[in-house]
């Protein structure tokens, strides 16, 4: 377990808070969906109350170390002012220039300054930074952040999966780093889902690639009572056990490892589910998510696939066969939809899978989402207010299903 800002003195006192501001924006640079943000006022409302004097801290896109004035920050600082109902001082161009210096150092307790895109700093990613010399300029960076505040707290959940300058080696050059309120509930749902999981323990997994997901499965098999396994992923188990399966996405080269987990599964007991039936269609855009105007969509009476066809979504027998199991599951946590979500007719198995986890959440079960495009399903089907815990970090929370350390985490004061 780790301190947090309850159990630290931040009263009058100068508060560097690394958040997640990492926000959609459309082609006008308005906020399209602001959680990141609202997600942090817990902590900021917590040190306004203590009278701190608050100075956040954000990456937004990829600028790759150099300014990009479409990525930078000052919407936000717009936005976050407006639900504060305060104004929040924004000091564009460099996060450590002699100006940012300034308003870090003039900044009077009960203000908040936002700096300007931390990644408009290579050093803040330490992309290639191999030699020491690179590393060392990772410190610099770090070290001039860390001048700005007297105690630094890690609130970007969506972050601390990375080993960056106001991630990690911030760390070094100030007295007490603790977490936030956002980091600590994001800890406290999935290490309540993973260590200790009210049973039977339901893990349903889908999205494209087996690849990116097989260190989850893997860590997960140790834990779960049962599992699903939709998506475009299913396809390369269905195919290692001599089912046809069309034109499906499939990753031939991971057929193996697919018939490893499987042995695995059963070897320890966890009950592995896999589509029975399936929607299938004959021409996708993929990439436009499409569905063109001569396309035939069917719906299988088995697992098989006939040729010409993909699977784009698990069919009405498949969501049978899961509901049982979601229905009498106590902690569920669910990474990847069932089916390419983003096109309305293959959106059913998704949608149906959300609204039943919703439904057994009603009834007392713990469910955790997270993802990107699986938070879009759950609000796609509507029932996002309905879920225990969805995460603000895909990549973080993924990462802690592998059952990795987060070294952003790891650097923070541990509780006694
Ligand atoms: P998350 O962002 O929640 O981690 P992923 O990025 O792993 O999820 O996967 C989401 C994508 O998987 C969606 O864009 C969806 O269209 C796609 N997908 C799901 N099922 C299929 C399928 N049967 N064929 C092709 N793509 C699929
Ligand atoms: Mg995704």
């Amino acid at each position: 377990m780790k301190k947090t800002l309850a159990d630290i003195d931040v009263k009058k006192k100068k508060v560097l808070v690394r958040v997640d501001y990492n926000v959609p924006l459309d082609a006008n640079l308005k906020i399209t969906d602001d959680k990141r943000i609202t997600a942090t006022l817990p902590t900021i409302k917590y040190l306004l109350e203590k009278n701190a004097a608050i100075v956040l801290m954000s990456h937004l896109g990829k600028p790759r170390g150099k300014v990009v004035p479409e990525m930078s920050l000052k919407p936000i600082a717009i936005r976050l002012g407006e639900i504060l109902g305060k104004s929040i001082k924004f000091i564009g161009g460099d996060c450590i220039s002699i100006e940012s210096k300034k308003a870090a150092k003039d900044l009077k307790l009960g203000q908040i300054l936002l700096l300007e895109n931390l990644r408009f700093r290579s050093e803040e990613e330490g992309k290639n930074a191999v030699s020491e010399k690179d590393k060392s300029l990772m410190d610099v960076f770090a070290k001039n952040l860390a001048s700005m505040g007297e105690v630094f707290i890690q609130d970007a959940f969506g972050t601390v999966h990375r080993s960056h300058a106001s991630t990690v080696n911030i760390v070094k050059y100030i007295k007490e780093a603790v977490a936030g309120f956002l980091v600590e509930k994001e800890l406290k749902f999935l290490r309540e889902a993973l260590d200790n999981p009210i049973r039977p323990f339901l893990a349903i997994l889908g999205g494209v690639k087996v690849s990116d997901k097989i260190n989850v499965i893997e860590n997960l098999l140790d834990k779960v009572d049962s599992i699903i396994i939709g998506g475009a992923m299913a396809y390369t188990f269905l195919k290692a056990q001599g089912v046809s399966i069309g034109m499906s996405l499939v990753e031939n080269d991971k057929l193996d490892l697919a018939l490893d987990l499987l042995k695995k599964a059963k070897e320890r007991k966890v009950n592995f589910l896999l589509i029975v039936d399936h929607v299938i269609a004959n021409k996708v855009d993929l990439v436009g998510k499409s569905v063109l105007l001569d396309t035939s969509v069917e719906t299988t009476i088995d697992e098989a696939i006939r040729d010409g066809f993909m699977g784009v979504d698990i069919g009405i027998k498949s969501i049978k066969k899961f509901a049982e199991v979601i229905k009498s599951a106590k902690t569920i946590v669910w990474n990847g939809p069932l089916g390419i979500f983003e096109i309305d007719e293959f959106s059913k198995g998704t949608v149906e899978i959300a609204k039943m986890i919703a439904d057994a959440t009603d009834e007392g079960a713990i469910s955790v989402v997270g993802g990107g495009d699986s938070i879009s399903a759950v609000k796609k089907a509507g029932i996002d207010k309905r879920i225990s815990h969805i995460s603000t970090g895909g990549g973080a929370s993924l990462e802690f299903l592998e059952g990795k350390d987060l070294p952003g985490i790891a650097v923070l004061i541990d509780k006694k």
